[in-house]
């Protein structure tokens, strides 16, 4: 393909698509026609070329504008690949970038955001735009904007010259200035304040996307992917209810607002506003790292597990903060569990001394040692006695649901030994029969039912094949 007759180069931090317009623009084409001619692709506009381009295409721009491949690909969102997220899939959600939410040649909510006073100044979109976590303009100290302030359409600048839109390339500028539904000037939005801490918060993480390292604090540097993926996790804390709680009510910092409907949702499902909100937050618990965040989470009944979580692999400086939770000097509710007052302590030690078996003796003695709890819990019981969890569980649960006769008789209603058909005699005969030769289950089903005149159940023949008592683990391993 020929060189075009003009050729602007990208501006900084411009993105794909800003510069793919400007490039329609100066050579005085329409986006539809310029968009076929270079790429071959009716619906190029349908996806999200920001994110991916087709194979061969930064090839066919390199021919026509003289700008190398790489330096084509680098105004994708690939340059925060291994800085931000560690890979960019075509279409896949992924986080911290914003979705186009695209619908044809229309957007059904905000995805790409814009500062007026930014376009003010030079027209074309800035890479950093399409990040969750940018929500305000550091240049200007001002809101991002995400859709037309008077008819609240997602910004969307090349639909000025796609689809519906008019015929862009006689107008003077590229038409990143315009509402494409109402035409407002975007840029005569009035610039409101920016919250400090959102835009100190913003220009760390800004940094971080950039160099690759984020300083952390108390942790030196540590890589920039590490730590995004940390932040990502806690803004996940910070959706919990209990935290949204704590941290509306007690800290007087505002929640989200509009809370998007779907179940799993993510930081990237909250439009621009709530998002600041959601920021601003974070950064109140980040102050003062571990502290604030740990004080956070025992306030709100926050444990370990939501703070590692489908998060694989936990950077070990970050899961030492996390197990400070699991631990929390004991100071963490656990759940209460009482005992039913069918014994005092002193029937319940009568018991105990009375038990008839070795094993009902323990029972006894376990419910006697956790009845003398203050705060009847099983953690701290199994932790400070060494019972296995599952007796305590299992013995607390039957002891005040079945009473002293489940403890009495536990093997009542449980496994219960199933009556054995054959007589020892019998059974001893068959050992002598499988020993010869193998039989299958059909075979000695026959020689079961002909010697006793009952069928036996597969569990039957099993415990007779292997030689058992019970049709239990144990039976299964000392069969094997
Ligand atoms: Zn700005
Ligand atoms: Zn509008």
């Amino acid at each position: 393909m020929r060189k075009l007759p003009c050729y602007p180069r990208p501006y900084a931090d411009e993105l794909f698509s800003s510069w793919f317009l400007r490039l329609a623009h100066a050579n005085v084409q329409r986006l539809p026609h310029f968009t076929f001619r270079i790429t071959g692709d009716s619906y190029f506009w349908r996806f999200d070329p920001d994110r991916f381009l087709r194979p061969g295409l930064a090839e066919t721009l390199a021919e026509v504008t003289g700008l190398s491949v790489d330096a084509i690909h680098a105004l994708t969102l690939r340059r925060y690949e291994g800085k931000v997220v560690t890979q960019l899939p075509p279409r896949a959600p992924v986080r911290w970038i914003m979705p186009l939410y695209i619908q044809g040649y229309k957007r059904r909510r905000p995805g790409l955001s814009y500062c007026p006073a930014c376009l003010r100044e030079a027209l074309f979109l800035r890479t950093h735009w399409r990040l969750s976590f940018v929500t305000v303009c550091e240049r200007h100290a001002c809101p991002l904007q995400g859709a037309c302030p008077r008819c609240q359409a997602p910004y969307a600048p090349q639909r000025n010259d796609l689809g519906l839109g008019s015929d862009w390339s006689t107008q003077p500028e590229p038409p990143f200035g315009f509402c494409p539904e109402c035409r407002l000037d975007l840029r005569d939005t009035p610039p409101r304040d920016a919250d400090p801490e959102v835009l100190r918060l913003q220009a760390w993480l800004l940094g971080g996307a950039v160099s690759g390292v984020l300083p952390w604090p108390g942790q030196g540097e540590v890589p920039s992917l590490e730590g995004f993926d940390v932040l990502h996790q806690l803004l996940a804390v910070v959706l919990r209810q209990g935290v949204q709680g704590h941290l509306t009510e007690t800290c007087g910092l505002a929640g989200p607002e509009r809370p998007p409907q779907r179940r799993n949702r993510s930081f990237e499902d909250f439009d621009l506003p709530d998002r600041r909100l959601l920021l601003r937050q974070l950064a109140f618990l980040l102050e003062d790292w571990p502290h604030r965040l740990l004080r956070t989470c025992e306030a709100a009944g926050v444990t370990k597990e939501p703070l590692v979580v489908n998060f694989r692999p936990v950077p070990p400086w970050y899961e030492a903060v996390a197990d400070r939770l699991s631990r929390a000097n004991g100071r963490r509710p656990y759940k209460r569990v009482p005992l039913e007052p069918h014994l005092t302590l002193e029937e319940l030690a009568a018991r105990r001394d009375a038990a008839p078996t070795p094993a009902e003796q323990r029972r006894w003695d376990l419910i006697w040692q956790y009845a003398q709890q203050e705060e009847p819990a099983v953690l701290p019981f199994v932790r400070a006695t060494g019972f296995a969890r599952n007796t305590v569980v299992e013995v607390v649960r039957r002891y005040n649901q079945g009473g002293l006769e489940s403890i009495e008789n536990w093997w009542r209603g449980k496994k219960n030994p199933r009556r054995r058909l054959l007589t020892p005699e019998q059974e001893e005969e068959l050992r002598r029969v499988l020993a010869r030769g193998y039989m299958t289950n059909a075979e000695m089903a026959d020689w079961v039912e002909a010697r006793t005149g009952t069928r036996p159940d597969r569990s039957t023949l099993w415990m007779y094949r292997r030689g058992v008592n019970y049709h239990t683990m144990e039976g299964r391993r000392a069969g094997t």
